[in-house]
């Protein structure tokens, strides 16, 4: 960690650490009856208050401490969102432990290679998890045991997993008198392991400070902009960069939430916004492609959403329209990794846009947005040269900030940083008023006849075709210029498009040497673990594809 030099004249005002428990404990005093609702596993809807959250979360600490978790250790969670994973949330956090949230749409070797290199203790997991748990359990050498997250009732005597504990008997004995511990706000708190296309996923460990600062600065008007006003369905799950830290703005402010556990479909996430009367929320564009659609073919309305925050991957532009237009909902783009806590820049206009003209305004919302206070941005050649902030120079993005990471989790990669500044593997521009824009990830960036062409631009005018639902581009081995792109299309159900109406939909639009090379129509787009289109499985696929040499 970085050291600096001290003032001969320091400031006179306390040095309280900042903790994750002073969210909730904050949450409790001042905003103790306010909701948290859950559709729970079970299939019921659960609802209780910050102050039940509160006690329940000194419950489950008390319970944890006698189970013989230490400050430092680390306990998993294999769980959707909901009321109990927040508990765990604080319990583990608070307590001094560090959360590590780990992703169930992982492989389990995968998922024992992370709980391994974690050294995880205990592993907390919902039941829709058990047979998950049952492939993978034997293979974690360091975990004691692990909790059920429900009832009595639901505990299985014939599971083969070890030292099985159910959470609600850990919960109903113990008691919740609790003080939460007082530490150095610099102790590690959570650990989330990214998503690692290639290679082994490594892990980014959060510290309390780092998740505080964050959660301050990510609730702010021009950030996420919540509310005690708002009510709060994070689609974004828990176990994906701590639903971009929503599970910590969200009780700060004093918000309503609600979390919508496994059923993530257009129908149970739309009726679930009405019934609660949702007004905020936040998750990647597959997601909301679901919910779009199924809204389009029921012709349904919102009666209460009003704003969203969409990254994780590209928005695109046909998306926002949609919300915006159809359904008078505002979308914030917004753009971070794990490696970031998540949040780097949000999409929001300045006093100074709101004369233009609805079609500039919407060209600036677009773009992945400006930083947040905390986030410093530069982008650079690959000589490590700064490059201007004039909208159409690109170059390497880097950032630096005190929720960034300084290196990985046991130091897995060895020293990230240059110079001080983290290299995000984006391929950016950014324009003088500092709003950024991601061309394309550097790795599937196409490298044509010594040119960079970015896929985000050439997915997005696909994406607003109207027959179009999906679209990827990736370059594919040319004899001439190296790499030329090719678009892979999913085509929205009973719509038609050709290969040549949709190669001449791009003229006017783009570059001539840009256009894709061809087109192929597929049936659906490899998914990942975090939502995001598997474009070295497409490559991978598509290795072979023959170009047309005209
Ligand atoms: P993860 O760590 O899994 O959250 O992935 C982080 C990566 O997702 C970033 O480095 C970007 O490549 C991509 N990403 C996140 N948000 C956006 C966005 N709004 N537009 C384009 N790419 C994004």
């Amino acid at each position: 960690m970085e050291q600096y030099p001290q003032s001969p004249l320091m400031g006179q005002m306390m040095s309280r650490p900042l903790l994750i428990s002073a969210i909730i404990e904050h949450a409790d005093r001042n905003f103790g009856g306010n909701e948290i609702v859950s559709r729970r596993v079970e299939g019921d809807i659960h609802r209780y208050t910050y102050r039940d959250c509160h006690r329940r979360a000194k419950q489950l600490a008390n319970a944890l401490t006698k189970l013989g978790v230490k400050m430092g250790e680390r306990v998993g969670t294999i769980a959707w969102n909901g009321y109990r994973h927040l508990e765990a949330y604080y319990a583990i956090s608070g307590s001094g432990a560090v959360l590590h949230t780990i992703n169930p749409r992982l492989h389990p070797e995968q998922i024992a290679y992370i709980a391994n290199h974690a050294e995880d203790q205990y592993i907390l997991f919902d039941i829709t998890f058990l047979p998950l748990v049952e492939a993978f359990a034997a293979q974690c050498s360091s975990v004691k045991g692990f909790i059920l997250m429900g009832d009595a009732d639901r505990m299985l005597a014939t599971t083969t997993i070890p030292n099985l504990m159910c959470y609600e008997t850990l919960i109903a004995e113990n008691s919740p008198d609790y003080a939460w511990p007082v530490f150095d706000e610099n102790a590690a708190s959570s650990l989330c392991y990214t998503s690692g296309t290639t290679g082994n996923p490594k892990g980014a460990l959060y510290s309390h400070r780092s998740t505080v600062l964050h959660s301050y600065a990510s609730a702010m008007p021009d950030s996420l902009n919540v509310s005690a006003r708002d009510t709060v369905l994070p689609v974004v799950p828990m176990f994906h960069v701590n639903a971009w830290g929503l599970p910590y703005s969200v009780p700060l402010t004093g918000a309503k939430m609600v979390f919508p556990g496994p059923a993530l479909d257009g129908k149970s996430v739309y009726e679930l916004f009405e019934a609660e009367q949702v007004t905020f929320s936040a998750g990647v564009p597959t997601v909301w492609l679901g919910l779009l659609n199924y809204m389009v073919q029921n012709e349904l309305k919102f009666s209460s959403f009003k704003r969203t925050v969409i990254g994780g991957s590209a928005c695109p532009p046909a998306m926002m329209k949609a919300f915006q237009q159809q359904h008078n909902v505002e979308v914030v783009h917004a753009w971070g990794m794990t490696e970031m806590s998540p949040l780097g820049t949000c999409g929001t206009l300045q006093s100074k846009h709101l004369a233009l003209s609805a079609y500039a305004q919407q060209a600036i919302l677009e773009k992945q947005g400006h930083a947040i206070f905390g986030v410093d941005m530069k982008i650079v050649g690959d000589d490590g040269a700064e490059l201007p902030w004039d909208g159409k120079t690109y170059g390497n993005l880097l950032v630096r900030g005190p929720w960034i990471i300084s290196s990985y989790f046991r130091n897995e990669g060895g020293d990230v940083l240059v110079d001080g500044w983290f290299p995000t593997g984006d391929v950016a521009t950014i324009d003088a008023d500092g709003y950024m824009q991601i061309t394309d990830r550097s790795k599937d960036v196409i490298k044509s006849g010594g040119e960079w062409i970015g896929t985000i631009d050439l997915e997005n005018i696909a994406m607003s075709h109207p027959a179009v639902l999906q679209a990827a581009c990736i370059g594919v081995a040319h004899p001439k210029w190296d790499e030329r792109p090719l678009l892979l299309v999913v085509k929205k159900p009973g719509a038609e498009v050709t290969r040549e109406a949709l190669l001449a939909f791009y003229e006017g639009k783009i570059a001539k040497f840009w256009t894709p090379d061809d087109i192929a129509f597929i049936d659906a787009l490899p998914i990942g673990a975090t939502g995001k289109i598997l474009k070295n499985k497409l490559r991978e696929q598509f290795k072979d594809h023959v170009l047309p040499t005209a």
